[in-house]
């Protein structure tokens, strides 16, 4: 969706709408491995202002993905809340020295050809810029065995018995039954 600027109305538009799985995933780089999973449609709801040396776009975008939990591995559905400020500025009107100009983080700046936005492309990158790189099902998760492979949150392995009957763990235990010096 492309929305020209000489049809934002001086008070504003407001665009309202929702995102399924298929319409998400048109927006992953091909040949990335990552295919997000949609718990519920993504709720888009935008604001529009025109002004004189930029458009501001405001709103929220919610909803709820299926992520996988980085230790466990895991799926669990991850709650999507983000609340959207990006300053649109025509390209042509961007400084000439931008390090210097925008260097105030709190915003975010994007460039654009000054008739339309592509309103698609701003949700995209707001949506995939939200998702966290790493993700826990929850703080204690206790993730796999390395050595077998059990979910440890959902059963004890016995990996941790078989340690004991290392050739190290005999050793530990035959220091142990060496007579001290001072018993002598
Ligand atoms: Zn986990
Ligand atoms: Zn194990």
């Amino acid at each position: 969706m492309r929305v020209r600027v000489d049809e934002i109305p001086e008070s504003g538009r407001t665009l309202r709408f929702h995102w399924d799985e298929e319409r998400l995933r048109q927006f992953v780089p091909p040949g990335d491995p990552f295919q997000p999973k949609l718990v519920r449609p993504v709720n888009v709801v935008l604001y529009i202002v025109r002004n004189p040396d930029h458009i501001r776009v405001t709103g929220k975008i919610a909803g709820s993905l299926e992520v996988a939990c980085h230790r466990c591995l895991q799926p669990f559905p991850f709650a999507l809340e983000e609340e959207v400020d990006v300053y649109l500025i025509e390209e042509s009107r961007a400084p000439e020295d931008e390090e210097k100009e925008l260097e105030d983080e709190e915003i975010a700046y994007e460039f654009f050809d000054g008739e339309a936005i592509d309103i698609d492309q701003l949700v995209a990158e707001q949506i995939f810029l939200a998702l966290p790189v790493k993700v826990l099902c929850s703080e204690d998760c206790k993730g796999i065995c390395p050595r077998c492979g059990v979910n440890l949150n959902e059963e004890a392995c016995r990996c941790g018995d078989d340690a004991k009957d290392s050739p190290f763990a005999k050793l530990h235990s035959l220091k142990g039954d060496l007579p001290k010096t001072g018993d002598r």
